[in-house]
C-alpha cells in the first residue's frame, strides 16, 4: 500500500496479491513469497489464477516443453526443500547420445550421477492412461496450497489500474482488487496484451516458433531402443538449432529448437537417416503420435517487466535461450517475491532489485546466441563435425579424461550452466588445440583414404 509521507509502496499485513499463471513461475513466486513473509513477520494472501487444469492429459493440462529439469534447478530446488518426487519423474537421464550424419556417441553424466530428471508438465500426452504420472506443474501448485495460497480456476480476461491497486476478472465471473499482481502468464499473447495495457512501458519478449511432439513405444521398447539417455541431433538441417528425443515412461518426446519450425522442417528432421535410426523399424511415427504442437518460445527479454504494483516473471519476463526455461522461472520468480517483499513493489523499487536480475540472464543470452552461431558453422561443416565427433569419443573412451568437449556439449545441451561460463571454457586454449588437433586428423585421413582409393581404380585399370 501507498505510505503517504515517504511516497513508497509496500506490502502490508493483510495485503493481497494476484497471481495469474500458475505454471513453474507463478508457482516459484508464491512458494517464496509466502516462505520469506513469513520470516519477516508479514501476513499475505495470494491467489494463484490458473487457466488449465493439470491433471488432464494432453492440451488442456499442458504447458508444452521438452520436460528436462536441468541438474542446477535440480540442486538448487533440493537447496530449497523442494525434491522432486518419483511419481513427477518420468524418467532420470544418465547420458546424451550424440548423433550426427558422421557417426553417434555417448556422453556420460559429467560426475556418474543421475541429475537430470524428464517429467510430464501435464498429466502425459492425449489419451494417456498412466494414473501413476503426476504432472510437474500440479506438484509445484500443491506445495502452494501447503504453503497457504489459494489456487482458483480461471482465465483473466480483464485487468485495470485502480489508484489503489489493480482490478483483476475472470471468464468465470471472479471480480477482486489487488494489492500487487503477478503476470506468470508465459508467452499467452492475449493476456500479455492485457499487461501492455497496465504497464505502459511493457514490451513483450520475442518469440520463434518450435516443436513438440510424443511417440508412443510402450516402456519396453523405450528402453530398449532410448534407455536412459536423451538422444541429441546436430544435423544439417534448415532452421534446427537442436532436435532431442527424450524418454518419458513408454512415450519419447521430439523437440524442436530454431527458427520458425513448420510441418515440413519436422517431416525433413523425421526423414533423416540418425533420426529413422533410432526407432523400431516397423513402428509408423504418424500413428504413434497422439500429441503434437507449434509453441512459442523466447528469443529476447521482454523490455521493463514490471510497474507499480505489477511484476512480470519466468516467460513473461527473461527466459534462458533454448534451454533450462523453467531454472530461469526460478530465478526471475524468487528475485521478484525477495524484492515485493523486502524492498517494495514500486516501479523504482522494481527497477532498482528485480530489473537487474532480468538483465542479467538477458546479457547471458547474447553470449549464447553467439554460441548457437558457431554450433550453426560446425553443424553445417562435415569436417568440423567429425572433429567434434572424435574428440568426444576419444575424451569419454578415457576415464581421468579433462572431457572439455564433453562438458562443454554436456552444458550446452542441459542449460546447466550460464552461456558465459560455456563460452569461458571454449576460450581455454587446450579445447581449441585439441579440436583443431581432431579435425586435421579427420582431414588427413579423409585425404589419405581418397589416395589410396584412387590408386585402386587406377591398379584396376
Ligand atoms: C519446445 C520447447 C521445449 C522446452 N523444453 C524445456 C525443457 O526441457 N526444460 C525447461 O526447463 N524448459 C523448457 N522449455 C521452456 C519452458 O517451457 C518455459 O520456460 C517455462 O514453462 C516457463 O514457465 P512460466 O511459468 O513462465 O510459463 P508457462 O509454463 O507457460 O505458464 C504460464 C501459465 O499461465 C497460464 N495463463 C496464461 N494466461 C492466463 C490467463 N489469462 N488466466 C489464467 N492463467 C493464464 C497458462 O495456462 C500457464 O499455465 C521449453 C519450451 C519450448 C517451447
Amino acid at each position: 500500500m501507498k505510505d503517504e509521507s515517504t511516497g513508497t509502496l509496500e506490502l502490508k499485513d493483510g495485503s493481497n496479491i494476484a497471481v495469474i499463471g500458475g505454471g513453474p513461475a507463478g508457482s516459484f513466486f508464491t512458494y517464496f513469497a509466502l516462505d520469506f513473509a513469513e520470516r519477516y513477520g508479514l501476513d499475505i494472501d495470494i491467489d494463484i489464477i490458473e487457466a488449465k487444469d493439470f491433471n488432464c492429459t494432453g492440451p488442456p493440462g499442458c504447458n508444452r516443453c521438452g520436460g528436462i529439469v536441468s541438474e542446477s534447478l535440480i540442486q538448487s530446488l533440493s537447496a530449497e526443500g523442494i525434491v522432486l518426487p518419483s511419481n513427477v519423474i518420468s524418467r532420470g537421464i544418465e547420458s546424451y547420445t550424440l548423433h550426427l550424419e558422421q557417426g553417434t556417441t555417448v556422453i556420460e553424466t559429467p560426475l556418474h550421477e543421475q541429475r537430470i530428471a524428464s517429467m510430464f508438465r501435464g498429466s502425459g500426452p492425449l489419451g494417456s492412461e498412466d494414473t501413476e504420472q503426476l504432472s510437474f506443474d500440479n506438484y509445484l501448485l500443491e506445495l502452494c496450497k501447503e504453503r497457504g495460497a489459494k489456487t482458483i480456476s480461471g482465465r483473466v480476461i480483464e485487468a485495470e489500474r485502480e489508484t489503489d491497486g489493480i482490478s483483476i476478472k475472470t471468464k468465470e465471473g471472479l471480480e477482486k482488487k489487488y494489492d500487487l499482481v503477478i503476470g506468470a502468464i508465459g508467452l499467452n499473447a492475449r493476456t500479455l496484451k492485457l499487461f501492455e495495457n497496465i504497464c505502459p512501458s511493457f514490451k513483450p519478449p520475442k518469440t520463434t516458433k518450435t516443436h513438440i511432439c510424443e511417440f508412443y513405444l510402450g516402456e519396453e521398447r523405450v528402453d530398449e531402443y532410448f534407455g536412459d539417455s536423451m538422444h541429441v541431433f546436430l544435423l544439417n538441417l534448415p532452421n534446427i538449432k537442436f532436435g532431442a528425443l527424450i524418454p518419458k515412461g513408454p512415450y519419447v518426446t521430439l523437440v524442436l529448437l530454431g527458427s520458425n519450425i513448420n510441418k515440413e522442417i519436422v517431416s525433413a528432421f523425421l526423414n533423416a537417416k540418425p533420426v529413422k535410426e533410432c526407432f523400431p523399424e516397423d513402428l509408423d511415427l504418424k500413428s504413434a503420435m497422439p500429441c503434437q504442437c507449434y509453441p512459442s518460445i523466447n528469443m529476447d527479454g521482454a523490455k521493463s517487466a514490471y510497474g507499480d504494483r505489477v511484476i512480470l516473471i519466468g516467460d513473461s519476463a527473461s527466459s534462458k535461450l533454448y534451454k533450462n526455461g523453467i531454472g530461469a522461472a526460478y530465478i526471475t520468480a524468487k528475485a521478484a517475491a525477495k524484492t515485493a517483499i523486502f524492498e517494495g513493489i514500486s516501479e523504482s523499487d522494481l527497477k532498482r532489485h528485480y530489473q537487474p536480475v532480468c538483465h542479467d540472464l538477458d546479457r547471458d543470452n547474447l553470449v549464447g546466441k553467439l554460441i548457437f552461431i558457431t554450433t550453426t558453422v560446425i553443424q553445417k561443416s562435415a569436417i568440423l563435425k567429425k572433429g567434434l565427433l572424435s574428440m568426444v569419443i576419444n575424451e569419454q573412451s578415457k576415464a581421468n579424461h579433462k572431457r572439455l568437449m564433453s562438458s562443454i556439449l554436456w552444458d550446452t545441451f542441459t542449460g546447466s550452466a550460464t552461456y558465459t561460463d560455456i563460452l569461458r571454457r571454449t576460450l581455454n586454449p587446450l579445447f581449441s588445440i585439441n579440436l583443431i588437433g581432431h579435425t586435421l586428423k579427420t582431414l588427413l585421413t579423409r585425404t589419405n583414404n581418397k589416395k589410396n582409393e584412387k590408386q585402386k581404380v587406377r591398379t584396376t585399370i
